[in-house]
């Protein structure tokens, strides 16, 4: 069978389970046949074997299991990251908070520390490590997840120190001069109306942000000045409706707080310096 035959085949069973995301089908087919996407239309002839292996993927997939954890991999700023369901898959627009803080650290021009609060696969902290070589620390409470980021740390000759910790409770007492955290941010009631491929597999430990969404900015933002040098930062990634709040929020600690967009004009970032 041909490329085109096996894809209208796949639509129909993705359709069929109300699957919108027909891109996926391609991605399937680039992972098990091992080319680029742009080559797939001059796939003649898919042998039984490979044609196995992508209808395997695909019943994973018409099951609403998003399309990393079956395959076990994730790309992040362009590093790749192994993911099971221990861990979030990284976002997409995860990459902007990123950016943001790789463009600070490199203006400092000096060594710096930066802590990473719920690392999950690590892809936050893995990716500052490659980008600015600076001082990386990073903590979360699940070991499961630690396991994964310590993995991809080593796979991407990152150093960074891992540790065990709910929230602050085992973090050197040392300063840092970032503080950086995608934190769980979904309010607890609204986790019942995400999407199948979210809310069945996905962490709940990644995404249950108390009855409002913003249990652990209250926390972060409380121990966070015992922990940050003079001039230090935090970084952090909110929900599309958090600025305001989290700006709140910050603004007893805080001064120069700067709100950033993701690619869909949500806000997405907030960032704040401590207060002299
Ligand atoms: N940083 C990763 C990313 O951006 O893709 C994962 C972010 S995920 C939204 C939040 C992470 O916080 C999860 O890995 C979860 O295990 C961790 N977490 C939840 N509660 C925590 C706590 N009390 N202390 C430390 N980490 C926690
Ligand atoms: N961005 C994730 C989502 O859309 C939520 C991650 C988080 O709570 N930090 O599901």
């Amino acid at each position: 069978m041909n490329y085109f035959d096996l894809r209208k085949k796949i639509e129909e069973q993705f359709k069929q389970n109300g699957i919108d995301e027909l891109a996926d089908i391609d991605w399937i087919m680039v992972e098990v046949l091992g080319i680029k996407r742009s080559m797939l239309p001059f796939v003649k002839e898919i042998s039984g074997k490979d044609q196995e292996k992508i209808m395997s993927a695909v019943q994973k997939r018409v099951k609403h299991i998003p399309l990393d954890y079956i395959f076990g991999k994730s790309y992040f700023y362009g590093y790749e990251f192994k993911v099971d369901r221990n861990v979030l898959i990284p976002r997409q627009d995860t990459e902007i908070l990123v950016e943001n803080i790789v463009k600070d650290i490199k203006s400092k021009n000096k060594p710096v520390k930066v802590l990473d609060i719920g690392t999950g696969s690590g892809a936050i902290i893995v990716t500052i490590k490659k980008e600015t070589n600076a001082e990386c620390y990073a903590v979360d409470v699940s070991k499961k997840a630690l396991e994964i980021a310590k993995y991809n740390a080593e796979q991407n000759n990152a150093k960074v120190e891992f540790i065990e910790s709910n929230l602050f409770e085992n973090v050197p007492k040392i300063k840092f001069d970032y503080i950086v955290s995608n934190p769980p941010y979904i309010e607890s009631d609204v986790i019942s109306t995400l999407q199948a491929e979210v809310r069945l597999n996905e962490p709940i430990l990644a995404l249950d942000g108390g009855v409002d969404g913003l249990d652990f900015y209250r926390k972060i933002i409380n121990q966070s000045t015992d922990y940050l040098t003079s001039s230090g930062k935090i970084y952090f990634e909110i929900g599309y409706n958090q600025a305001e709040i989290v700006k709140n929020l910050l603004e007893n600690d805080y001064s120069q707080i700067q709100v950033y967009k993701d690619y869909g004009g949500n806000d997405r970032v907030i960032v704040a310096q401590i207060k002299k």
